[in-house]
């Protein structure tokens, strides 16, 4: 893995609407996991390479340092413009260092991915939960392994991410999945949509957070036409027609799929609304503690 130099590990976030996350924390640049749908690859954020993960040098001691000097803590969020659990993250640990340093600094973590590779990192979880707020997304957008491989070709299967919930739930930690992005005219099955709010609630998840389709931006959307061309030319044909250059593209059956979900994880009791969740992972430690989360 190449290294790059970062002037900055940990950034405030604009706001504190997406799960509550205070601050973004990224460790690598670049990721390795191929989504054909990725937004980062987007040409606004000028990432160049993106498949070709970077590590951020010394980003275990800024990251001391930068937590240390905060005058108020709050929920770190990571997982937004790489995954936390690349393939490097196995032997580099970078990840599960931080989340030392998380712990050690009294902050809460949000963490984002779509790597099996998160539940080795129980135990420290565990011990962050006891003081500050911690919710696990797992990414889970189709149950169809052979369509998996073609749209996030080098993720875990779909049922190591499953097994993942269940470790990570068993230990109590807040965990669910991040339905998304559900693409139109590819993923945007009832079925589809049945099977894995079906798999997230028998693996102990707490939520499913859904997306009835994906974003489209100059860069991303390129990729994505690249890659569908040359598995089923008429689905770009489609999407141009259906489309144009819309930055949301909402499949044609949102209406459906989305009465079909919330039918789904009514008679779960799972949490499915930003505000429902972000509520319930942070309440309990708020309640005990607004001396560290209260603003
Ligand atoms: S895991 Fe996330 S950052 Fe990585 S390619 Fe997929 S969407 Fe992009």
């Amino acid at each position: 893995m190449d290294w790059i130099e970062a002037k900055q590990i940990v950034s405030k976030t604009k706001n504190n609407q997406w799960f509550g996350t205070d601050y973004n924390m990224n460790l690598y640049r670049g990721c390795h996991h191929g989504c054909l749908y990725c937004d980062s690859r987007s040409t606004c954020y000028q990432i160049e390479d993106f498949d070709r993960i970077r590590g951020k040098k010394e980003a275990i001691e800024k990251l001391k340092k930068e937590l240390s000097g905060k005058r108020l803590t709050g929920v770190i969020g990571t997982g937004a413009m790489s995954d936390p659990y690349n393939q490097f993250e196995a032997t580099e640990q970078l990840t599960s260092r931080a989340l030392e340093i998380i712990r050690d600094n009294h902050f809460g973590v949000a963490i984002a991915t779509k790597s099996a590779l998160v539940a080795r990192d129980v135990a420290v979880l565990s011990e962050i939960s006891q003081i500050a707020p911690v919710i696990v997304k797992m990414t889970i957008t189709t149950f169809d392994e052979t369509l998996c491989r073609i749209i996030e070709p080098n993720v875990n299967p779909t049922h190591k991410r499953l097994e993942a919930i269940k470790v990570l739930s068993n230990a109590g930690i807040f965990t669910g999945v991040l339905m998304m992005p559900i693409l139109p005219f590819i993923n945007d099955t009832q079925e589809n949509i049945i099977n894995i709010v079906n798999a997230a609630a028998e693996m102990g998840a707490k939520f499913v957070y859904p997306n009835f389709g994906v974003t489209l931006r100059e860069g991303n959307r390129e990729y994505l036409y690249q890659v569908l061309n040359r598995h089923d030319p008429s689905l770009v044909k489609k999407y141009k027609e259906t489309f144009g250059n819309q930055y949301f593209c909402e499949s044609p059956n949102a209406r459906q799929l989305a009465a079909t979900f919330n039918k789904l994880v009514k008679d779960y009791g799972l949490y499915c609304k930003m505000n429902e969740i972000t509520e319930a992972y942070k309440w309990k430690r708020e309640s005990h503690q607004l001396s560290f989360f209260d603003r």
